[in-house]
């Protein structure tokens, strides 16, 4: 069983060093005990907190991590632009190669833009479909996340109403409320925004009906507004192009970010031509976002997805935690619901509406070394090998057993 007394002394320290400890979708401070807030090391689906404990991460660093930490061939590819140069005057020219291969790689892609942050992604989306169409208003799923400025941010302290005008909400799956949030935009409707799949917080995943988006895909056209494809949590799990595209339906405008460098900072937008001259409008740029070591990254990620099959080790990985799972909590007399693709798993406990077994089990899982989250979506790596998935539920199956000394069967 763990112990963590140099993670306990560093979140003392965070609480000055910080306005109230760590922020944003890192601070721990909402998992259980059990889970660390700082790591020191990570190698491969591994990772290792201050305390000098091993976890089997399905964390992912939150999805950027989609080849394994410390990747060696991306991270030789960093190195190398590294020692030649990164953020300076102008970029290097391999801004120009990765902006082609994106354009080469998504179908929907004539044109890429570059940034730092999904955030980013998502914000140019939307100005370049407003810029483009000269109208306000955006369709945006309730309850969906876009990022975390004064647009879409889920917090709100901070914000005016003014910082939220022209924004209607849809329900996702429900084609009857997202045409009558077309209805309502009438002649104002710029844009819809919507990730690949239902991936919200504390609620079962849900991939998205033909229906669905083939509906969202017409009614952008009739409209003449843009479909902006928030890829940035999915993008290279499931295809290098965008993920709708295993759907069949293009978007005009998609947002990625995440692992397209395989943990070094770089979001993509990546637009069909009927968007091009609105993108090209808009003011959008920062100090970093042409630094040349996340292009370097990036290009090698490209590169080592198809030489290590990456995509499918992801899903085999997946399938085994996901099976695995299922067949160690019926053994003791459990069910879980697992929702989602596999590669990206969300995985709550029936009968549980406030998440107590999930949080008890997560903190059970993490004194024995493994990481899982009670509710956000979590991540597979395509080097999770069958042997960590083995080794991560032969570690988990204590979680079980304390799970079920606590709550009794099922
Ligand atoms: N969109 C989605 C779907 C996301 O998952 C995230 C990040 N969790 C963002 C946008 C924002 O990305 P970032 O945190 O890099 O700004």
């Amino acid at each position: 069983i763990y112990t963590l007394d140099n993670d306990l002394t560093l979140r003392a320290r965070a609480q000055s060093a910080f306005p109230t400890g760590v922020y944003g979708h890192q601070n721990s401070a909402s998992l259980s005990p059990a889970h660390p807030q700082f790591f020191s090391r990570a190698k491969g689906c591994r990772l290792w907190d201050t305390d000098g404990n091993e976890y089997i991460d399905f964390m992912c660093g939150y999805g950027t991590n989609l080849l394994g930490y410390c990747h060696e061939k991306v991270d030789e590819a960093a190195r190398i632009q590294q020692a030649i140069a990164d953020a300076t005057t102008g970029p290097s020219p391999l801004m120009v190669e990765l902006a082609e291969k994106f354009n080469a790689t998504s179908a929907h892609a004539d044109w890429t833009l570059f940034a730092k942050n999904g955030t980013d992604a998502t914000t140019i989306c939307v100005m370049a479909a407003r810029a483009q169409t000269k109208r306000n208003t955006i369709l945006v799923a309730d309850g969906a996340y876009h990022g975390a400025t004064i647009w879409c941010t889920p917090g709100q302290a901070g914000i005016t109403e003014s910082d939220r005008a022209n924004q209607i909400t849809y329900n996702f799956n429900d084609v009857e409320s997202l045409k009558a949030a077309v209805e309502q935009a009438g002649d104002d409707l710029a844009a819809i925004i919507v990730s690949p799949f239902k991936h919200d917080v504390f609620v079962d995943q849900e991939w998205p009906t033909n229906e669905f988006a083939t509906t969202m895909r017409k009614l952008c056209d009739d409209k003449g507004a843009a479909l902006i494809l928030d890829d940035v949590r999915c993008a290279f799990r499931f295809s290098t192009g965008s993920t709708w595209e295993t759907l069949g339906v293009l978007p005009d405008l998609c947002a990625m970010s995440k692992s397209v460098a395989n943990g070094y900072s770089l979001s993509v937008v990546t637009g069909n031509d009927r968007f091009r001259q609105g993108a090209g409008e808009i003011y959008s740029t920062g100090s970093f976002w042409f630094s040349s070591v996340s292009f370097a990254a990036s290009l090698a990620t490209f590169d080592a997805i198809e030489s290590e099959g990456a995509i499918a080790k992801m899903e085999t990985a997946g399938t085994l935690l996901r099976n695995g799972l299922d067949s160690l909590a019926e053994s003791y007399g459990f069910k879980l619901n697992q929702t989602g693709p596999v590669q990206m798993p969300l995985v709550l406990f029936e009968d549980d509406p406030m998440w107590e077994k999930n949080n008890y089990f997560c903190a059970e899982a993490a004194k024995r070394g493994v990481y899982y989250h009670p509710w956000h979506n979590m991540f597979v790596c395509a080097a999770h090998e069958e042997s960590d998935i083995a080794e991560a539920l032969e570690r988990t199956e204590g979680a079980f057993k304390a799970l079920k000394q606590q709550f009794g069967e099922g």
